[in-house]
């Protein structure tokens, strides 16, 4: 059967960090909210196999999809922006790609050949393209190309979509390229330049863009487009002004402002495309009228790195669009509580312990733990922020002084959190945490069951300790409720303090399922509990 699916390529020009995953992934609104399925594959062009392993600092979150794959952070813009579950078929790197093609050559499954960037690599990567469009059966799939044009990497993944546009012809495969327009404060211009260039050095790769969306920090003018449509050879309608937003979930209300799913519609013969983005007006209708402000604070290790706990920001903004407030995100080093002033928790409407590896900080998110119990400030747990519940409520109200979890304490008396039996050996620290989707049940008459209105819920994991069964009657009894369970090896998932208007933590990450236009309802309910 032919392949009837279309493919967008995207690539980026001049500098990283340009917003090509948003620009890309509101094409992507636009596609499906036009009803035209669509499957977004981010290529990133690293060694890294997954981006598992790298600290937060060199690439922000990681995002865990449905089937555990452990991704680049903008496939979890893919999901906000495009409402779809994504697999490890959207995440493509250089490390995975060779390690395929080497443990071929080592099977001998290219016996007497010799092994080259162009056509092995190359058409692994036009491989892994196709297998997304074939198991996804998408109407068009997005492939971002990660980095920027000129890198050394990420030239064989250029190369790949030069040969997929001549294999499946120019109707079916669209360049879209994005680039930054810089701006001079002494002439106080904007310089298309770079632009040029970059448009050049594409080019020189064999690849044509069909668009270029042109991004600034200020206003774009006519000219500006003229200029870009002529030096790079695009037609002047298809090169968009996207200025920065104030919020990301204006991007595709601005892209159809400047018609581009018309201009995507014809260049891939997908007939006229009418995208329905009433629900996206009215989400941002909420953004820029909010009733009231909210203090929120975020108690982690990567301070002043939003990107760290990307999937977190976005679902508390979304929770707080519904209730109609605006949330202010504070975010507090943990560390920075370790001396017991905890006056920065004063004025804070709720508290949020995100994920977290390491020992780092540990003992301030427990004093924050403790804040919130006694205080009676709505807490919300993520994975390891659960943790924190259950070590806090043994030390303190148990008074077992030393409970900890043996990630932090190998030696502690009381594992209130610990490693399975059985999983102690695992020494490989690359995707060997407990990932992805599973099911957990909920009892009935907890709090979790009154947010989540349903006994029978699944969310994803990315961890690999978990608490202490052991430990469940005395803390039972004590007033930290275990009110979700996965069922097939009795593992808590989620804990409640009974005697608290929303303390709550969850072993898995709700974020990464938010929607903006679907708060999570944990994030919704926790949000509510702060406005009261
Ligand atoms: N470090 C903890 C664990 O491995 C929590 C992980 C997390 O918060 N994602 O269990």
């Amino acid at each position: 059967m032919p392949l009837k699916t279309k493919f967008i390529i995207v690539t980026g020009g001049v500098c990283s960090g340009l917003g090509k995953g948003i620009s890309a992934a509101s094409v992507g609104t636009l596609l499906a909210t036009s009803g035209l399925k669509v499957f977004p594959q981010k290529q990133d062009p690293y060694l890294n196999v997954d981006p598992g392993t790298m600290n937060p600092f060199q690439h922000g979150e990681v995002f865990v999809t449905d089937d555990g794959a452990e991704t680049d952070l903008d496939l979890g813009h893919y999901e906000r922006f495009i409402d779809e579950n994504l697999s490890q078929l959207s995440s493509v790197s250089t490390g995975q790609i060779y390690t395929e093609v080497l443990q071929k050559e080592r099977k001998g499954d290219f016996l007497g050949g010799t092994i080259q960037i162009i056509p092995h690599i190359t058409n692994a990567i036009k491989a892994k393209v196709l297998e997304a469009a074939r198991k996804s059966k998408a109407d068009v799939v997005i492939v971002e190309i990660g980095g920027t044009v000129g890198d050394i990497e990420g030239e064989p993944f250029l190369e790949a979509a030069r040969q997929l546009h001549s294999e499946l012809g120019d109707d079916n495969v669209m360049f879209m390229h994005v680039v930054l327009l810089p701006f001079l404060g002494a002439n106080k211009e904007l310089k298309t330049k770079p632009a040029q260039a970059s448009v050049r050095e594409l080019r020189r790769a064999g690849i044509h863009p069909d668009m270029i969306i042109a991004r600034a920090e200020h206003k774009i003018k006519k000219d500006h487009l003229r200029k870009l449509a002529l030096f790079c050879d695009v037609k002047e309608e298809a090169v968009i002004p996207a200025e920065t937003m104030d919020s990301i979930y204006q991007v595709p209300l601005s892209f159809e402002e400047h018609n581009v799913s018309k201009l995507v519609g014809r260049k891939l013969k997908l007939g006229s495309l009418k995208p329905k983005l009433a629900e996206w007006k009215k989400l941002n209708e909420r953004f820029l009228a909010p009733n009231k402000t909210l203090k929120i604070g975020l108690i982690g290790k990567y301070v002043g790195l939003d990107d760290a706990y990307l999937s977190v920001r976005e679902a508390i903004k979304s929770a707080s669009y519904f209730h109609r407030v605006h949330p202010e995100i504070s975010w507090i080093e943990s560390e920075s509580l370790e001396n017991g002033d905890l006056s920065r928790l004063e004025d804070l409407d709720g508290i949020i312990v995100p994920g977290g590896f390491g020992s780092r900080g540990i003992e301030g998110k427990i004093l924050a733990a403790n804040f919130a119990r006694t205080r009676k400030i709505p807490y919300l747990g993520l994975c390891l922020g659960s943790q924190m519940i259950v070590i806090e409520y043994a030390r303190n109200v148990l008074g077992l002084k030393k409970a900890n979890s043996t990630e932090f304490d190998l030696k502690t008396p009381d594992d209130v959190v610990h490693i399975l039996p059985g999983q102690e050996k695992i020494y490989q620290k690359g995707g060997t945490l407990r990932l992805g989707a599973y099911p957990c049940k909920i009892k009935k008459g907890t709090l979790a069951h009154r947010i989540y209105g349903t006994e029978k819920i699944s969310e994803r994991h990315r961890h690999r300790y978990e608490i202490n069964t052991k430990y469940e009657h005395r803390l039972e009894k004590a007033g930290l409720s275990f009110s979700g369970f996965y069922t097939k090896v009795r593992l808590p998932e989620i804990v409640e303090i009974k005697d608290h208007p929303f303390m709550i933590g969850s072993q898995f990450h709700p974020e990464f399922k938010s929607r903006p236009n679907r708060p999570h309802p944990l994030f919704r309910e926790f949000i509510g509990a702060c406005l009261k």
